[in-house]
C-alpha cells in the first residue's frame, strides 16, 4: 500500500504515519525528518535546504524530489510506505506520478487554522529518531525523552509562532490544491483531525479500511 498524507503543519500527520506504520508494518517517509537530519548533520543539501525551513517556506522541489526518489528505492520501501509532508507542490505530485508511482490512498487530516496554532506550541519531536509527541495530548512517558528510542524531545525551531503562519499560508497557497489533483483521481478520503490521538487514529484506520 502507497500512502500519502495531507494536511496542514501541525494536523498529525506524523502521528498518524507512526500509527500506520506500526499496524502494516510500512515505513513513514518524511522529507521534513529527513531534511532535519541532513541540517543537524551539516551536509551540503542541509545548508540548502536551511533557510527556507527556517522561516517556513518550502524546499525547492528539485531538493526534494531528489530525496525522496532516493528514498523510495530502498528496500524497505519495497512493499509500500506512507509519505508524511510529501508531496506539497502541483510539481511534486506530478514529479511521482512520473516516477511510476501508484498512490493507492491519499488521506488528508483537516484541522481548522484557528486549532493549529495550539497544537504547534504544545509538540515536541525526539532529535534522535524523529518521533513527534505534544505535551498534552500525546505525551512522553518521562518528561523529555522519547518512549521510542531514548533521545531527548524537543520544539521545533519553526514551530515558535511567528514562522507557524506562514507555513499555514504557504500551505493553503502550495499544498492546498492537491486536494483538488487527489479528488480527480477518485483517491482523495478526509479525516477530521481529534484532539485526542486515539480518537484520530481511529478514524484514520476505518476510514482506509485498516482492522483496529
Ligand atoms: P515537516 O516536518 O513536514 O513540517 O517539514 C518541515 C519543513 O521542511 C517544511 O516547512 C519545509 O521547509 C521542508 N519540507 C518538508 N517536506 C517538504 C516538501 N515535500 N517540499 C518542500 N519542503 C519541504
Amino acid at each position: 500500500m502507497n500512502l500519502i498524507l495531507l494536511g496542514a503543519p501541525g494536523a498529525g500527520k506524523g502521528t498518524q504515519a507512526q500509527a500506520i506504520s506500526a499496524k502494516l508494518g510500512i515505513p513513514q517517509i518524511s522529507t521534513g525528518n529527513m531534511l532535519r537530519e541532513a541540517v543537524k548533520n551539516g551536509t551540503e543539501m542541509g545548508l540548502k535546504a536551511k533557510a527556507a525551513m527556517d522561516s517556513g517556506d518550502l524546499v525547492s522541489d528539485e531538493i526534494v524530489i531528489g530525496i525522496l526518489r532516493d528514498r523510495i528505492a530502498e528496500p524497505d520501501a519495497a512493499n509500500g510506505y506512507i509519505l508524511d509532508g510529501f508531496p506539497r507542490t502541483v510539481a511534486q505530485a506530478e514529479a511521482l506520478d512520473k516516477m511510476g508511482v501508484v498512490i493507492d490512498r491519499v488521506l488528508e487530516i483537516y484541522v481548522p487554522d484557528e486549532k493549529i496554532c495550539a497544537r504547534m506550541s504544545g509538540r515536541r519531536v525526539c532529535e534522535s529518531c524523529g518521533a513527534s509527541y505534544h505535551v498534552e495530548f500525546n505525551p512522553t512517558l518521562k518528561d523529555g525523552i522519547c518512549d521510542e528510542c531514548g533521545g531527548k524531545t524537543v520544539q521545533r525551531a519553526d514551530d515558535a509562532p511567528e514562522t507557524v503562519l506562514s507555513r499555514l499560508q504557504v500551505y493553503q497557497e502550495k499544498t492546498a490544491p492537491l486536494k483538488d489533483y487527489y479528488q480527480k483521481t477518485g483517491k482523495l478520503l478526509t479525516v477530521e483531525g481529534q484532539d485526542q490521538v486515539a480518537e484520530t487514529t481511529k478514524l484514520v484506520f476505518a476510514s482506509l479500511g485498516i482492522e483496529d
